[in-house]
């Protein structure tokens, strides 16, 4: 199956030069089509990216900057284009400014891609136009590239390589009827029915303070100074610490939550909005993330969305089967009995169940992630496993051209 394999990119001095131009060129190429298109609809006509691609290719005679940028790049841009139109609409799609699009572009062929091991610790891709590019061999590759994607997160540049592993989903789980409910907290990241606590510290004490006092330095600077540049920079070396540890915690716990269950069972919760509401800043330093709460709320959104995303790709290998419950309830409600009511917590960490003999007691986050499992394995027991629930669908790919977070 496809997969994404993200490594960073050791870059010379003229490469990042050129990374960047090819990001620019990029960004004028999706800024300049979306204006097309928008203004054929404002006509009452449409264009799309046939059409678009052809002119593309005679814009080029004229403006021979467009050349520097090898050209399967530019007509992934228009593609790309074309998926954001068709997803967003053409007046939603978004355009590409030079302060929050962080540049990303794409080889499309990965038959003019070549990947080399040079020793323990790099190796390198030659990449049309760019040369041989050497990276972090952090992980084996396992596959054919199909494709690669540059970006550039922070100072940081990555390549992620898109690869076929030849793996495929087994019929059926190592483990069959083992099933886990996962209640993502604030207090824990993650809790799980068998009483595990997943967890880790993803922003240290001393990190935050230094982010919220680079925030009021941001807030006071002027715009385009050089100090409000660097003040930006030290922001973004922060959340890139933030963004590491996440993604570890997030493929980790992942891991083994599908490795040792046949079902997992997660919340319903809208997480992609909720990253969206809480921490559209996150990734954008030079924007105002108001609180340290907020700050530690957004991170935490994050890594909920991240986990979600990571079990996905974690259950195409293992054949779990992952279910989405409502929400509703599952803390109020006694895991042993079932009664709900509002006042059978005893304190945020303890639930007492007030039922005539019942009495429960048990951590808040285990009772409501055992209430979770419970919902979830009654809506598989109905057969409801099929479809848009199941997780045998698209792979989560880190080189769809979206900035990973
Ligand atoms: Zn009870």
């Amino acid at each position: 199956m496809l997969s994404g394999r993200r490594y960073l990119l050791g870059l010379t001095a003229d490469q990042a030069e050129m990374c960047e131009e090819f990001g620019n060129i990029c960004r004028a190429v999706w800024n300049t089509a979306l204006e097309q298109r928008r203004e054929y609809r404002r006509r009452g006509t449409w264009t799309n990216y046939v059409p678009q691609a052809a002119e593309l290719a005679e814009a080029k005679k004229e403006h021979p900057w467009l050349t520097t940028a090898p050209s399967h790049v530019l007509q992934q841009t228009l593609r790309d284009l074309e998926r954001a139109c068709r997803e967003h609409g053409t007046f939603k799609a978004r355009w590409r400014s030079k302060a929050r699009w962080s540049p990303s572009f794409r080889f499309p062929s990965g038959n003019l891609i070549t990947v080399e091991r040079l020793g323990r610790k790099w190796g390198r891709a030659k990449l049309p136009k760019l040369g041989w590019v050497r990276f972090r061999w952090s992980r084996p590759l396992d596959g054919a590239v199909r494709s690669a994607t540059v970006s550039r997160k922070g100072g940081r540049w990555f390549v992620s390589f898109l690869v076929d592993d030849q793996a495929v989903t087994p019929e059926q789980h190592a483990m069959p009827a083992t099933a886990v409910g996962v209640d993502r907290g604030i207090a824990t990241a993650a809790v799980t029915s068998d009483g595990t606590f997943h967890d880790r510290p993803f922003i240290r004490h001393g990190e935050a303070e230094r982010y919220r006092r680079l925030q009021q330095r941001l807030a006071r600077s002027k715009k385009g100074s050089a100090n409000r540049h660097k003040t930006i920079r030290a922001m973004g070396r922060i959340m890139n610490r933030v963004t590491d540890r996440r993604a570890d915690f997030c493929a980790y716990t992942a891991n083994r939550l599908a490795t040792r269950n046949a079902l997992v069972v997660l919340e319903d919760l809208k997480t992609r909005n909720m990253t969206a509401s809480a921490s559209g800043t996150l990734d954008q330093p030079g924007q105002y993330v108001a609180q340290k709460r907020g700050l530690n709320r957004a991170i935490l959104y994050k890594g909920w969305h991240r986990l979600e995303l990571a079990l996905t790709n974690a259950a195409r290998y293992t054949g779990t089967a992952m279910v989405k419950v409502n929400p509703a309830y599952t803390s109020q409600r006694c895991s042993a009995c079932g009664l709900v009511t509002e006042g059978n917590r005893e304190s945020q960490a303890v639930f007492v169940c007030k039922a005539a003999g019942c009495g429960h007691r048990d951590h808040a986050d285990v009772n409501a992630a055992k209430n979770i499992k419970a919902a979830g394995l009654a809506v598989s027991a109905c057969g409801d496993l099929g479809g848009g629930r199941s997780v045998k669908q698209e792979p989560v790919s880190r080189a769809t051209g979206r900035t990973p977070s």
